[in-house]
């Protein structure tokens, strides 16, 4: 099993590396990948998330600072936040993270540093009910993600097996991820989880609770992390969307297809230090509500969300004015319905950062109810600028000759055919290409649907949010006029 060394922040060059060397399983089309390098369906997601470590070597003054515990550089999203300046340089980082790819890579390393640092930093909500071990167990965990600048995976949610049963009730218990024996070093576990999204590109995989759990179910309530190269343990890729095409034909799909993958385990021995909780059901609810997740994984997500709606605006906003539909007032309203997507969500972000304050754990919270409302609506919203980025391009989608054409015969008909009022036919195509790769590719499908789901459904979180939120003055306003 390969070992990745405390070495601090690590390049692109190391990254890769350090992917080598471990016996991981995992399988695509039949075939078990030994190096993403060596698949052409991963080569090139392997390369950008590379490019994702490269990165914090490049902007080291706002993406790097010392580890507490080695002094050496280390990313900032592994940061537990003592202050707002923290969350302010934290969301600088996620933004240059996201910018890289237009926020079309959302599982980026950042979103499970984010989720390690809050569960660190809140440690004794994992403690509870004489789970100090586990506590500690975790806390060494997110030293050594930081240390050894880990890329992670993870796996929360069962298989679809019957959504209206308990995991427990479901094809006998059996698919649902569940403890099966112990020994003085080791719980053996079995089972299935959906989905591992950045699963090739990993060195471990996280598995922590994603939902409620019965008391009598306790072999389902599992938190643990194991390295990829673990025996038994199998990762099941989707088809790739990445396209062996020049960039010029899919600059997305060729650099940015972070896969999705099923986890099996097939009897996977997890050593016990590395796990976090094992049999509690009720701190399998409670180190999602009590820790602060929700306020600081929405920090990481939407600061992505952001990027990615000012992508959709700036793809819009160019091809209006690349065929002249801008000075139509509804194509202006199209456009401006995008804008206010990105500014509200950069406003709550703001908001969040204002609003937030130190919390029973020392750790700087960010306000949670923007974030709040903006998980419900996320989901709505970047689907929605799919559907507005169709209704501004029109068929011009589909007027985009390949790299193969351009260099062909036609052209000089292209040239001249495809030309457009704000630009030459190259730089026509070029875009649209570019627009088509965000809103109907393989990948741009893909990513519609990553939208939708990835942090659970978006009419469960806004009942959650419905349910949790103060109600006190909206009461208030009611209340007065009902006692004269
Ligand atoms: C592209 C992509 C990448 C992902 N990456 C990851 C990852 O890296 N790690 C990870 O852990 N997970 C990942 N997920 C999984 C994600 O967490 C789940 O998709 C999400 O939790 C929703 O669950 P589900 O897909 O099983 O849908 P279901 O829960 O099966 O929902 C399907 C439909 O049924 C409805 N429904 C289901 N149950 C109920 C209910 N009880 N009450 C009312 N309505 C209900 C839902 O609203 C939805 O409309 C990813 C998902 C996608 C699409």
């Amino acid at each position: 099993m390969a070992t990745i060394p405390a070495t601090g922040a690590r390049t692109g060059e190391q990254f890769l590396d350090g992917l080598r060397g471990d016996a991981r399983e995992i399988w695509m089309n039949g075939e078990r990948i030994t190096h993403p390098l060596e698949h052409p369906g991963l080569e090139a997601a392997a390369r950008s998330v590379a490019r994702a470590f490269d990165l914090q070597h490049e902007h080291a003054d706002e993406m790097l600072y010392p580890s507490e515990k080695t002094g050496q550089p280390v990313n900032v999203s592994h940061t537990i936040p003592r202050s707002r300046e923290d969350l302010e340089r934290r969301r600088r980082s996620f933004e240059l993270t996201a910018a890289m790819s237009g926020g079309m890579m959302g599982r980026t390393p950042d979103y499970l540093n984010v989720t390690f640092a809050c569960f660190a930093g809140a440690s004794s909500v994992w403690a509870r009910r004489g789970n100090e071990q586990g506590a500690a167990n975790l806390v060494a965990y997110h030293e050594l993600m930081r240390d050894c600048d880990l890329s992670t995976t993870h796996s929360i949610m069962n298989p679809q097996v019957d959504r209206t049963k308990p995991e427990a009730e479901q094809a006998m218990g059996q698919v649902a991820l569940h403890k099966v024996g112990e020994t003085e070093n080791f719980i053996t576990v079995r089972g299935a989880r959906m989905l591992a999204t950045l699963g090739p590109f990993a060195d471990d995989l996280n598995v922590y609770p994603g939902s409620d759990i019965r008391p009598q179910d306790g072999r389902y309530a599992l938190a643990f992390a194991v390295p990829m190269g673990t025996p038994g343990l199998k990762l099941i890729c989707r088809d790739t969307y990445a396209r062996q095409r020049p960039a010029f034909d899919y600059p997305l799909s060729s650099r940015f297809d972070e896969m999705d993958c099923v986890v099996i385990f097939d009897d996977v021995d997890v050593p016990k230090e590395r796990v976090f909780l094992d049999g509690d059901t009720v701190g399998y609810s409670e180190v999602i509500s009590d820790t602060g997740w929700r306020g600081h994984i929405t920090h990481q997500a939407f600061t992505r969300a952001y990027v990615k709606l000012s992508f959709a605006l700036g793809l819009g906003h160019t091809i209006a004015n690349m065929t002249g539909v801008v000075r139509f007032d509804h194509i202006q309203e199209k456009l401006g319905q995008i804008w206010n997507m990105a500014e509200l969500t950069r406003s709550a972000l703001v908001s969040a950062e204002a609003g937030a304050r130190l919390d029973e754990h020392g750790v700087f919270y960010p306000d949670d109810r923007p974030m709040l409302a903006l998980r419900g609506e996320m989901p709505k919203w970047l689907p929605r600028c799919h559907e507005l980025l169709q209704l501004i391009g029109g068929g011009g989608f589909m007027c985009t000759p390949s790299e193969a054409d351009m260099q062909g015969p036609l052209r000089e008909l292209i040239d001249t055919y495809y030309q457009a009022a704000g630009g030459d036919a190259e730089r026509r195509i070029r875009l649209f290409r570019l627009a088509w790769d965000y809103v109907g590719s393989e990948l741009g499908s893909r990513s519609e649907l990553y939208e939708r789901f990835y942090l659970s459904d978006s009419w469960r979180m806004t009942a959650v949010a419905y349910q949790i939120a103060d109600k006190s003055f909206p009461e208030s306003l009611v209340e007065q006029f009902l006692h004269d």
